[in-house]
């Protein structure tokens, strides 16, 4: 197995450091006190080519290969994990249609993303279905017409408040029914000049075609503040067959699909998370001195920090293994986007809380980066699957 990265990979990481460096790391506490939407840093990284990784050839004209995509990923989160999670979004949303839509949907669907900085929103949480999402009701059901009705809610929707296209998990038939569907509803899009900052505001969209979608207030949220969360509600909302992806009957087998995907992707959100963590950590432990030594050479910080580089090391070998088995469509993709899940969350916890010990009583002020690290490192734990989720997974497919 060869870790050396090819020129594309390496031409991938300049580009993102060069835009963490100059446009994130110097601003970012001061971004997420104002708790502003970053739309300027996701039109850079449109520009930049860094978003909508998912996107096929057949669409975007080219490929990014989900090597690069984690590595990308990952180093954006270095810079902050809001950012990268609500940029992520994009192909949480959009790689089912990459995957199971037809040349139609491809177009329709994916081509607008290519044209326009634009967000999307993947909507499977409900209030009764998180882990298991089995017990969501939201659903669709025919009409005579041919076309279908949805109706239901879901919570904690990244993106929800500015999203242009919904990718909705639901019932089929009736709330209780065994089959859920995908079905893609684009909005009028939204950009930056458009709705610049939605604040505390909910937002009520009318759609042309019938029914109307909810958003409702942005979450106050621990960390990753500037990440939008948001409930959206459906109602009476009216879907034409083009607008169903794949089978209406498989959408289980999809959200699969889309979380093997997805997990190694937050995985590298954690791990960039992590190494961020670890780096602060350095830098403060380098510079402060205590018992006249630095903190870093007293051995038990020491010790301490050998701690952090070794899970960060042992994450960043999980994800490497999980993106080489989706390169491969291997069979067990599935435990290792699981095992990188659960790796990446371990060292972005662990790091930001010793690193934030290691900052002593500066790390739990808002000065220090540390701690709003540690803020956003909880979540890498709960979404897309919580840690007993990916033991579950783990533990099913190996006993
Ligand atoms: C910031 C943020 C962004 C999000 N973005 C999205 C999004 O874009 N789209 C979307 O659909 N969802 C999104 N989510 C939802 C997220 O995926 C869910 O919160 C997550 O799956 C957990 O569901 P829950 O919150 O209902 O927790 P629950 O399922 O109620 O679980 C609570 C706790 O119970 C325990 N538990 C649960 N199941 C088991 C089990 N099988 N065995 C043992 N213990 C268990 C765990 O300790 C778990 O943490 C987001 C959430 C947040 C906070």
């Amino acid at each position: 197995m060869d870790f050396s990265l090819n020129e594309n990979q390496l031409a991938y990481l300049d580009t993102v450091r060069k835009l963490v460096k100059n446009g994130i790391t110097p601003y970012i506490l001061e971004m997420e006190k104002a708790h502003k939407f970053p739309w300027v840093i996701i039109n850079k990284a449109w520009e930049m080519g860094i978003i909508n990784l998912c996107i096929p050839e057949a669409i975007k004209g080219y490929e990014v290969d989900v090597i690069s995509s984690a590595l990308i990923i990952e180093e954006l989160s270095y810079g902050d994990t809001g950012i990268s999670t609500s940029a992520m979004c994009n192909d949480l949303a959009n790689v089912v249609i990459g995957q199971h839509g037809t040349d139609e949907q491809k177009e329709l669907f994916l081509k607008p993303f290519v044209e326009k900085p634009l967000l999307a929103s993947f909507c499977l949480t409900e209030p009764n279905a998180g882990s298991d999402n089995s017990m969501m009701t939201s659903f669709i059901v025919k009409k005579d017409d041919g076309s279908y009705v949805l109706n239901g809610s879901k919570c904690f929707i990244t993106n929800a408040s500015y999203a242009s296209q919904y990718t909705v998990i639901c019932k089929v038939g009736k709330s209780t029914s065994n089959f859920m569907a995908c079905v893609v509803i684009p909005v009028e899009p939204v950009t930056a000049r458009e709705i610049p900052d939605i604040g505390q505001a909910t937002r009520e969209i009318n759609l042309p075609t019938g029914g109307k979608i909810i958003i409702g207030k942005p979450e106050d949220k621990l960390g990753q503040r500037l990440s939008n969360t948001a409930s959206v509600t459906f109602e009476d909302v009216i879907i034409q067959p083009k607008q169903i992806i794949g089978d209406r009957r498989f959408g289980f087998k999809y959200i699969v699909d889309v979380l093997d995907y997805a997990r190694p992707m937050v995985a590298a959100i954690g791990l960039g998370l992590a190494k961020r963590a670890l780096a602060v950590t350095l830098e403060y432990t380098r510079e402060r001195k205590q018992f006249g030594q630095r903190i870093c050479d007293l051995p038990v910080a020491r010790d301490m920090i050998t701690t952090m580089w070794k899970k960060v090391e042992l994450a960043e070998l999980a994800l490497l293994k999980a993106v080489c088995k989706i390169k491969e469509k291997a069979d067990d993709a599935g435990i290792y986007a699981s095992l990188a899940k659960n790796a990446a969350a371990e060292a972005a916890i662990f790091c930001t809380t010793e690193g934030l010990h290691l900052h002593g009583g500066y790390g739990f002020t808002n000065e220090y980066e540390i701690s709003k690290l540690a803020r956003d490192a909880h979540i890498i734990d709960i979404y897309e699957g919580v840690r007993e989720v990916q033991n579950m997974i783990i533990g099913r497919e190996i006993v």
